[in-house]
């Protein structure tokens, strides 16, 4: 029989493959990617991401990450603040990503980068560059790629994710130290937060039709968004782009959490975004993804199906990701206001909303 193989080197297949070569298993992982590559991703480390990692052996702060303490939300020239009830972080995903699959590397795993899985038959995975292999269980970690033969029952979303990262004016850095911050603006929001180095993240969410109204150019955009947000406009103001354009997404199916069916094969795990997707809003995607990772990998060593496993995650994911996705809508919908006066009103909203939107406790 084949090793236990791995298919993605995200932070779910990276916490998969380090738990299985930790545990004593023989285990391969498939990345696509040669090398170090940004994502589009607000960057957020949530209090179950930055544990995940040290159960993983890795610190986020002395791979640089940026410390969160507070939250900031603004529409227009109106703004609520509130502490966080954990401590979280910033840092990029080119870094935390490298961190993680050299962390598989050294427990023993097997990566083989530059290769990409074409599909899954018959428990067979088939690649481009390294033929076909049978493993002996397989983790499906390909984020929002679905794999040809293990498709997830999505539904597209029509919003579009943006990215991009600047060096921001010092004074500006100074501002949102310490603080991660939601920018509310017609159809769409952005989430704002330094990272590694002192670099601004803007990571954007916009509906499709926004983007088309400025014919689908970030560069018609963004000027758009800081005509209409004073606090996005103060933000970038002398900021210097670090990337030649943004990274982009479309099609995410947020809500979606797998349910196990009938006919599932008993050794393919789903993790990560293959297993549920939380609104990006939330921050908590890369603490759901290391926890599952981690999770499926256990029940592996413990010689417990994915079935059971599949059952049990959906349990502990549909309450954030249900009530994550009641705020995101609100923060999306012509209503959005009420989400900064709610806040303004209760003092702890800020606080308690992140606390409910949190997987860790129910995954624990
Ligand atoms: C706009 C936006 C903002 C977000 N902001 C945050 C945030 O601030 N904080 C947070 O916690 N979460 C955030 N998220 C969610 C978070 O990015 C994801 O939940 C997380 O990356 C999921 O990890 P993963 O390992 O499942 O997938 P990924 O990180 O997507 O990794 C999948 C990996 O699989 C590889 N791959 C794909 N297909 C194949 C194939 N066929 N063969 C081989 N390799 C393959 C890819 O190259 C990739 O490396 C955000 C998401 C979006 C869209």
């Amino acid at each position: 029989m084949g090793p236990d193989v791995v298919i993605g080197g995200g932070p779910s297949g990276a916490a998969a493959a380090c738990t299985l070569a930790a545990g004593g298993q023989r285990v391969l992982l498939l990345e696509r990617t040669a090398g170090p590559a940004q994502k589009v991703c607000g960057d957020f480390l949530s209090a179950g991401a930055l544990s995940s990692l040290s159960a993983l052996g890795l610190d986020a702060a002395s791979l640089g990450a940026e410390p969160v303490g507070a939250m900031r939300l603004v529409l227009g020239s109106r703004r609520a603040e509130g502490r966080l009830p954990f401590r979280a972080a910033g840092l990029s995903r080119a870094r935390l990503d490298e961190a993680l699959l050299a962390r598989a590397a050294a427990l023993g795993a097997e990566l083989q980068r530059g290769v990409s899985v074409r599909r899954l038959r018959d428990g067979a995975i088939e690649t481009d560059r390294a033929g076909e292999i049978r493993p002996a269980a397989a983790f499906l970690a390909t984020g929002k790629h679905d794999l040809r033969g293990a498709r997830r029952r999505t539904e597209p979303g029509d919003l579009v994710g943006l990215k991009m990262y600047f060096d921001p004016h010092p004074a500006a850095r100074a501002d949102l130290r310490g603080f991660v911050e939601i920018a509310l603006f017609r159809d769409g929001y952005a989430g704002l937060q330094l990272v590694e180095g002192g670099r601004l993240n803007l990571c954007a969410l916009v509906r499709r039709r926004r983007l088309e109204e400025c014919g689908g150019s970030w560069h018609r955009l963004l000027p758009a968004l800081l005509a209409e947000s004073p606090h996005l406009a103060r933000r970038l103001a002398d900021a210097r782009p670090c990337l030649e354009r943004p990274l982009a997404v479309a099609g995410l199916p947020y809500g979606f959490v797998h349910r196990a069916a009938e006919g599932d094969a008993s050794s393919v795990y789903r993790v990560g975004d293959q297993m549920g997707v939380i609104p990006s809003l939330a921050g908590d995607g890369i603490a759901i993804a290391l926890r599952t990772g981690r999770q499926a990998a256990a029940d592996r060593l413990a010689g417990r199906g994915a079935a059971a496993y599949h059952r049990r995650l959906r349990r502990a994911l549909i309450r954030p990701v249900g009530l994550a996705g009641v705020v995101h809508a609100l923060c999306l919908s012509r209503h959005q206001e009420w989400a900064v006066a709610a806040s303004r009103a209760m003092p702890g909203l800020i606080g308690m909303l992140a606390a409910w939107t949190r997987s860790g406790a129910a995954l624990r």
